[in-house]
């Protein structure tokens, strides 16, 4: 995708602080993190969100947990972390680019909506 800064990172044409990357994902450093852990970790090809995952291309989203699991262990988040998709306009999705929020180091509250 031509206009896709996710994608462009995923390429190397946009720098990013990346943690771990193979042949269909990479994982990189939140520009703004939200905890002391804070990573993205996105397929290489091109998904727009939630919404887009279908039988032909999910596979990724298991590999990307594979990849969660892995990167969690190397950055010692042992005590637990969250993961966190925001999809579409409700779930205040700001990139359209399929990306997961691994974050950790930091006690999370829940419910997630306190003042509801
Ligand atoms: P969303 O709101 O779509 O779930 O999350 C997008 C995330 O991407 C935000 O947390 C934002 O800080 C991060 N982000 C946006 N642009 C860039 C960028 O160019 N580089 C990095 N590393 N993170 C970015
Ligand atoms: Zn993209």
């Amino acid at each position: 995708m031509a206009d896709c800064i996710f994608c462009k990172i995923a390429a190397g044409e946009i720098p990013s602080t990346k943690v771990y990357e193979d042949g269909q994902v990479v994982a990189f450093k939140d520009l703004e993190p939200q905890a002391p852990v804070h990573v993205l970790v996105i397929p290489k090809a091109h998904i727009a969100s939630a919404k887009e995952i279908t039988p032909e291309n999910s596979a990724v989203v298991a590999h990307i947990f594979e990849v969660i699991a892995k990167i969690a262990d190397e950055l010692g988040l042992e005590n637990g972390f969250r993961v966190i998709n925001n999809c579409g306009e409700d779930g205040m999705q700001s990139v359209q680019h399929l990306h997961f929020h691994l974050l950790g180091q930091k006690k999370m509250g829940w419910p997630p909506f306190p003042q509801d």
